[in-house]
């Protein structure tokens, strides 16, 4: 059935400026790393994604080699959006990445303007589309000068494949070199993308002052991390989960210390009326210099729980003190 998209979706949930830029996302963005590769049947795709945009979901979050197969998440993802999510495109901020292994030989992945360049012209082939929205440097090259790095992000801009420029997962130095060299050339830096979570404190040691120093925004990848900040793994791994592939998330990480730690914030959270999940992305989101929490959802269910953290954002004192108790590792 042709998709229509929900009225009143914008009223959903809020959306944060993005550094000091003109652009505003959604505190919670939809990440494609997982869930949407071949392995997954396109009907469960397509539902999480039309359910995203009519819950007012407006960005999502793609790279080069997500799937599997690599590419297929950008295939898959430019078949909804052809097929239903197309009329909408100025509605929506679709992004991409370049950087870990791609394809083979010496071109194929890191930090050089030919591999960057040519996998950007890739991903629009494989999503169908002219231009994405924001295109990143997947990770810092350290044999790449970084004027050649970022001269392709500025030169992606340039020639209109890309509206803005981000980097991911760059250490708070190379963030500040970047967005300098960045800014030389006339493309501010909109963004970086790094992995935070209550487990994963590492931004708050300077990354966020950086980027507020920059004027850039700050969209935070695994906010979940990757599912065991959820009640999911209390009792045991369930089949189908994340960590009974042991793909990127091997049960091997579901220690009893860190078990341990998930059940006191699973209290903690019960005591605020949210989920485990739920307060996880609201704690995620609590300085507002974090623009947006990156999730992954395998299921409408998920996503929809997980959009519901957004109705309760603010803490107590207490209630961050007793996570800081527990959550520092
Ligand atoms: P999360 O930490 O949000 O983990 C998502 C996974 O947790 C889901 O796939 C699901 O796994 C489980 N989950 C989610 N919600 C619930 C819930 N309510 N109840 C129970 N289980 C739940 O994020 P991801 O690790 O998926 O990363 C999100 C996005 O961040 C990626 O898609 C990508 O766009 C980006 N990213 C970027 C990286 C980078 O280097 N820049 C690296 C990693 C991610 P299950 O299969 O078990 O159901």
């Amino acid at each position: 059935m042709t998709y229509v998209a929900a009225d009143g979706r914008y009223e959903r949930i809020p959306y944060r400026r993005c550094g000091r830029s003109g652009l505003r996302l959604p505190a919670i963005s939809l990440g494609l790393w997982h869930n949407f590769g071949d392995d997954r049947p396109l009907d469960v795709q397509r539902a999480i994604l039309r359910r995203a945009f009519d819950l007012g979901v407006t960005h999502f979050d793609l790279a080069n080699n997500y799937g599997p197969p690599y590419g297929s998440a950008e295939i898959n993802f430019g078949r909804v959006l052809r097929e239903d999510l197309a009329p909408y495109r100025d509605e929506m901020i679709i992004s991409t990445k370049a950087g870990y292994d791609m394809w083979p030989g010496p071109y194929g992945e890191w930090g050089s303007r030919k591999y960057l360049l040519a996998s950007l012209d890739q991903s629009l082939r494989r999503m169908g589309v002219e231009y994405v929205d924001v295109f990143y440097s997947h990770r810092f090259d350290p044999e790449t000068p970084l004027e050649e790095t970022m001269g392709a992000l500025d030169h992606a801009v340039r020639s209109g494949k890309a509206l803005y420029a981000g980097v991911s997962s760059y250490s708070p130095e190379r963030t500040a070199e970047a967005a300098a060299i960045l800014r030389e050339m006339g493309t501010p830096l909109l963004i970086h993308q790094p992995s935070y979570s209550m487990l994963n404190r590492w931004i708050e040691g300077g990354l966020l002052d950086t980027l507020e120093a920059e004027g850039a925004g700050c969209i935070a990848f695994s906010p979940l991390a990757q599912g065991m900040l959820t009640g999911k793994y209390l009792d045991g791994v369930p089949a189908g989960s994340r960590a009974s592939k042991g793909t990127s998330f091997s049960a091997d990480l579901l220690t009893e210390e860190n078990l341990r730690h998930v059940r006191t914030l699973n209290e903690i959270a019960a005591a605020r009326g949210q989920s485990l999940a739920q307060m996880a992305l609201a704690w995620s989101l609590r300085d507002g210099r974090v623009t947006s929490a990156l999730i992954g959802a395998s299921s409408v269910a998920q996503l929809e729980e997980n959009l519901a953290a957004l109705n309760r954002l603010d803490f107590t004192a207490d209630e961050l003190a007793a996570i800081d108790r527990d959550a520092v590792e």
